[in-house]
């Protein structure tokens, strides 16, 4: 049985194999991967390096739902 646990941004039960450490506002998170997409521009991924992003989408990424 995988482990869940809740993501820290959205709190949807997320098995932990799926959630990925990122820095979000400053601190430390465990996200889903539905959140690593839609809040990619609040989050720092301290060991992946940064892919190069010459224009960032002025879309807001946070849809109602
Ligand atoms: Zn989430």
């Amino acid at each position: 049985m995988a482990v869940m646990r809740r993501c820290e941004n959205c709190g949807r039960e997320t098995p932990i194999y799926r959630l990925a450490g990122v820095i979000l506002d400053g601190r430390i998170a465990e996200i889903c991967p539905r959140c690593v997409s839609t809040e990619a521009e609040r989050i720092e991924v301290p060991y992946a390096p940064r892919t190069d992003q010459g224009a960032i989408q002025p879309s807001t990424g946070r849809e109602a739902w």
